[in-house]
């Protein structure tokens, strides 16, 4: 997938990415997440019952690519167990160093595929990665 075209997609999710744009009442995790290079700076919450996160939400401001990243995270690990929201970050950070790049291991990424070629723009691995080292950080401390 060419980079055009996952700006194209980033436009698209940007209307989406509003329903994961408020505050939880009670989050079990508060994470800021900060990109100093670029200037993205959220705060990740989210709320954990029974081991599943059951709802995630995020604040702050960011560039498109953050923004994005950060929401199309939040769709994916939303009813997932703590185990396998975990996994899910392994596996984006590892297609963004390129150590996975198999099409089918991707495919639980979902809309998160799109960042498959985000280390074309070194600049912007960083936006698009914050969001997931901040859930990793957030679930240790769980
Ligand atoms: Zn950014």
């Amino acid at each position: 997938m060419g980079l055009e075209s996952i700006y194209t997609q980033l436009i698209m999710e940007h209307n989406r990415s509003s329903h994961n744009r408020r505050a939880l009442k009670n989050p079990d995790i508060s994470e800021r997440g900060y990109n100093p290079n670029c200037g993205d700076d959220i705060v990740l919450e989210v709320e954990i019952e029974d081991n599943i996160i059951k709802d995630a939400a995020y604040s702050g401001v960011g560039c498109a690519i953050s923004q994005a990243s950060t929401s199309m995270m939040i769709d994916l690990v939303k009813g997932k167990s703590i185990d396998e929201a975990l996994k899910l970050v392994d596996i984006f950070l590892s297609m963004i160093k390129k150590d996975i790049t198999a099409e089918e291991e991707l495919e639980v990424l979902e809309d998160s595929i799109i960042f498959q070629n985000i280390s074309n723009m070194p600049a912007r691995v960083k936006c698009a990665v914050l969001a997931w080292h901040s859930l990793r950080e957030g679930l240790k401390h769980v």
